[in-house]
């Protein structure tokens, strides 16, 4: 697998030093300047509908550079961001400038584009989440419709009566509301047609051998019927060649979201992205 530039210092680092000390004594401090040393940056994942061939946004992906360290993935900060509290004032760093981006976008003329931001299990359960939500909006001045919310299947499980009445006011300011990953969770699609949310993301396991494996074109082709029936929408996750957009496609999935189509792309290429795409057509 392809390490990304820089990670050197840090995939050092972690051997050297017994891994488990390592995240605990040094991430957790390093974790803890990031946001005020301003070493987060968001890039912007597009999402293109299947049928349209337009793009309908963009997925906010975090990252995280520290000067020695070198870029550290989410899949190593986020778990020690959730366990220490962290991510509440690193997630709303996120949610607003997700929201900035969107403005930005508007600025050369795109309009209806959605900027999708994740969700920990934390801020979502957070007593002024709503309001949180409801604040940013109203500060950066987007279109409510133009905010969507990426929570998994566990954090609605966890407290199914709490997560209901936050996704009701949620529907109600009129932001989207997505379910990512899913499938690899509790996955009982009978609790789905209660929840007022707009896009299920099937989860990236079941899309990465689709073109083999006979059970995970079932699946996909299974939970769009269902999606649909329950008019969801359905977006397949990590698409990486066009034989997996094929089957996709067959499974009338919606949308994609994957490297096929493009890997999450810094801030400023964003634009060069959509203005590019435009001029395909
Ligand atoms: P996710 O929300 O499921 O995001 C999709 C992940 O799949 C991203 O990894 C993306 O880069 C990767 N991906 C997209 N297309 C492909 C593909 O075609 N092939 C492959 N192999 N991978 C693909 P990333 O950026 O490393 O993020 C990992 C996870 O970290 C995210 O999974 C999400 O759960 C979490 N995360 C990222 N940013 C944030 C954030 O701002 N807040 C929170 N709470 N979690 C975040
Ligand atoms: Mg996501
Ligand atoms: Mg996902
Ligand atoms: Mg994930």
């Amino acid at each position: 697998r392809a390490k990304k530039k820089g990670r050197n210092q840090y995939e050092k680092a972690k051997v050297e030093v017994n891994a488990g000390a390592f995240e605990r004594l040094s991430i957790e401090n390093y974790l803890r300047k990031a946001l005020e040393n301003d070493e987060f940056s968001l890039h912007f994942q597009p999402q293109l509908d299947i049928k349209s061939e337009k793009i309908i946004g963009f997925e906010a992906l975090l990252r995280w550079y520290h000067p020695d360290l070198g870029n550290i993935p989410p899949s190593d900060f986020i778990p020690i961001a959730e366990d220490t509290g962290l991510i509440l004032p690193i997630g709303d760093w996120v949610l607003r400038q997700a929201c900035l981006q969107v403005k930005e976008w508007e600025k050369v003329g795109f309009h209806s584009l959605r900027v999708a931001v994740n969700l920990s299990a934390q801020q979502f359960l957070q007593r002024n989440m709503v309001e949180k939500i409801k604040e940013v909006i109203k500060e950066t001045s987007i279109r409510p419709q133009n905010l969507e919310l990426e929570i998994t299947e566990r954090v609605v499980i966890h407290d199914i009566d709490s997560a209901l009445s936050v996704l009701k006011q949620l529907k109600d300011i009129g932001v989207h509301i997505s379910i990512d990953d899913f499938g690899t969770g509790y996955s009982s699609l009978n609790y789905l047609k209660r929840l007022p949310i707009h896009t299920l993301k099937i989860d990236r396991s079941f899309i990465f051998d689709i073109d083999t494996n006979p059970s995970s074109k079932a699946l996909t082709s299974a939970i769009t019927s269902m999606a649909h029936d329950l008019n969801l929408n359905v977006i397949a996750e990590g698409v990486e060649t066009y034989d997996q957009l094929s089957y996709v496609k067959k499974s009338a999935c919606d949308a994609i979201q994957g490297f096929y189509f493009s890997k999450p792309l810094q801030a400023n290429a964003v634009i060069e992205f959509l203005l590019n795409n435009k001029k395909k057509k």
